[in-house]
């Protein structure tokens, strides 16, 4: 794809946020706690944690829900994730928030391809 003659794509930053709806938590889930997904980056706001057990559910599904997906993809419709404790009410929810569009030149590895990397770039 392009963008004013730039190869690149565009991703979806995330909001990843817990929340209970009544359930009670085993592990430490305090509703509304949340962090961001910025390309490659985990952006915590401020003092909010989050169990690693829950970290590792919900951190393979985060590259797929940063891309375009069908909308009848189940993908595009579910939202949240459980806790891995199977007495835990814990969930995550994924939130889709803006598109940013990242430069492949600046994303990726392949030496021949390579430009200046995004975290160096000042746009
Ligand atoms: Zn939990």
């Amino acid at each position: 794809m392009q963008k004013d003659g730039e190869h690149g794509f565009w991703l979806y930053d995330l909001k990843v946020e817990t929340v209970l709806d009544g359930r009670a938590p085993v592990c430490r889930h305090v509703e509304g706690e949340a962090f961001r997904v910025i390309g490659e980056n985990l952006v915590f706001d401020g003092p909010a944690k989050l169990s690693m057990y829950a970290l590792a559910a919900v951190l393979p599904l985060l590259p797929a829900k940063q891309r375009d997906t069908d909308p009848d993809d189940w993908m595009s419709t579910d939202a949240e994730v459980a806790c891995p404790d199977p007495h835990c009410g814990g969930r995550l929810r994924i939130i889709r928030e803006a598109r940013r569009w990242y430069s492949h030149a600046a994303t990726t590895g392949l030496p021949d391809q390579r430009g200046t990397p995004y975290w160096k770039d000042d746009k």
